[in-house]
């Protein structure tokens, strides 16, 4: 524990429960904005922050938390690159990382430096309220805002979903890499095998680079001996010569066309990827638990709930919907080996468009024009017919 001890009548402005990304997002807002701010945070884990590796497109942050998530940063490059086998183009939008070890360090020390604010780790919130929580041991504590983001995984696994598979390693090479200065977010150049499969490049260095095998399929099950050695043959194709491991990294993240829960504006607030607030097509979560981390820190606790909540709700539903959309239209719609089609169509968008879709503010001229001026190819007309007007009726 860290900052202010536990007071008698443990009485906070803010009790944030879960210390993953939403909630390290709103506790550094708050904090930014009012250093004596009394804020509670309670994480189960030793650390904040799980093994994440979390990225972001650097022009998907509002502007009130652009220095949050500079602080938080750990690698950032100008640029980024996609090769498909009949688009290869680059974006120039920066685009940036944030490490669980940077993370946890730089709330900690947040909280470190803030007299009414109290980290509380390895400790688990056994029931969360409208103005409480009831903390493992048996402390209660009541906050005028209390936040539940407890993650991914206090929510069931959606009924209804494909899933983003991936497989990294972080290398050490014997050369130089050719262009440390772009990270290379896509390269589907790579066999089509079991949905859409792409590499990830990220150089963290002229001679270290974080390399994951990627793929979205219908099933959750993770071959991680076969992608680590896609990885390792990757590298080998494109002239990386690995001269050591560094660090792993897996992980299945779900990819719904149905939300499992409604999204709420009443206390609590049920925020991060348990309340809603990730995209559901990308799995990005960063800049929609910056959307709503500026929202908390830019008013008192006493004025979160209300009419602008209940519309920031609104809009994110909406947004989602169209994500939702998108994944039912890939999972069901378009056969594996096709998928790719769906991706490489969508890089022939406008660079503004792009950043809007990562960012999930996307016009409704956007989505007609991702639609309707050319349709994604290898989608099965006759299989869309079935999901379209669901959608456009407002049924789903
Ligand atoms: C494989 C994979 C790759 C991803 N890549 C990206 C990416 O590049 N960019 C991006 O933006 N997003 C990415 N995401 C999504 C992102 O990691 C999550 O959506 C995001 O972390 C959700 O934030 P959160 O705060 O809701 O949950 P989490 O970050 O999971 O945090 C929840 C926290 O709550 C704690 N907790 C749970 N129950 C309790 C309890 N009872 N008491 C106390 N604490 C509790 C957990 O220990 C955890 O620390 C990825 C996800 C996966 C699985």
């Amino acid at each position: 524990m860290t900052g202010a001890t536990a007071r008698d009548d443990a009485r906070y402005d803010y009790v944030l429960v879960g210390g993953g990304l939403q909630n390290g997002l709103i506790a550094l807002a708050l904090l930014a904005r009012d250093p004596g701010a009394r804020v509670l945070l309670v994480e189960q884990g030793e650390a904040l922050g799980g093994n994440h590796t979390w990225s972001f497109h650097e022009g998907t942050i509002p502007a009130a938390m652009l220095g949050v998530l500079a602080r938080l940063t750990e690698h950032r490059w100008p640029r980024y690159r996609v090769r498909f086998p009949g688009v290869a183009r680059v974006v120039e939008h920066p685009y940036a990382t944030v490490s669980s070890e940077r993370f946890h360090a730089v709330v900690s020390e947040a909280f470190a430096a803030a007299p009414n604010a109290r980290l509380q780790l390895a400790t688990r919130a056994l029931e969360v309220g409208a103005e409480h929580a009831v903390l493992e041991g048996g402390e209660r504590v009541t906050g005028v805002v209390v936040v539940d983001a407890r993650g991914p995984d206090a929510g069931a696994l959606p009924a209804e979903t494909g899933f983003q598979k991936f497989v990294g390693l972080e290398v050490e090479l014997a050369d130089d890499l050719a262009d440390p200065g772009t990270a290379e977010l896509i390269d589907a150049t790579v066999p089509q095998r079991g949905g859409f499969r792409f590499v990830y490049t990220l150089p963290f260095g002229p001679r270290r680079a974080l390399v994951e095998d990627t793929v979205f399929a219908n099933e959750p099950d993770l071959d991680e001996a076969g992608m680590r050695a896609a990885v390792l043959a990757y590298c080998e194709r494109r002239g990386m010569r690995v001269t050591a491991i560094l660090r792993e990294e897996k992980g299945v993240l779900p990819m719904p066309w149905r939300p499992t829960t409604a999204m709420r504006a009443t206390p609590p607030l049920v925020a991060g990827y348990q309340g809603g607030w990730f995209h559901p097509a990308t799995g990005y979560s960063v800049p929609v638990a910056a959307r709503l981390a500026a929202f908390v820190a830019e008013r008192p606790p006493g004025a979160v709930f209300g009419a602008d909540l209940a519309a920031l709700v609104r809009e994110q539903e909406e947004q989602a919907r169209f994500g939702y959309l998108l994944n039912e239209l890939l999972f069901k719609a378009t056969a594996p080996e096709k998928r790719f089609g769906v991706f490489e169509h969508f890089y022939e968008h406008p660079d503004e468009l792009i950043l809007r879709f990562y960012g999930l503010e996307l016009t409704a001229a956007d989505k007609r024009r991702m639609f309707l001026r050319r349709p994604p190819p290898g989608v099965s007309f006759l299989k869309a017919a079935r999901v379209l007007p669901g959608w456009l009726l407002g049924r789903r």
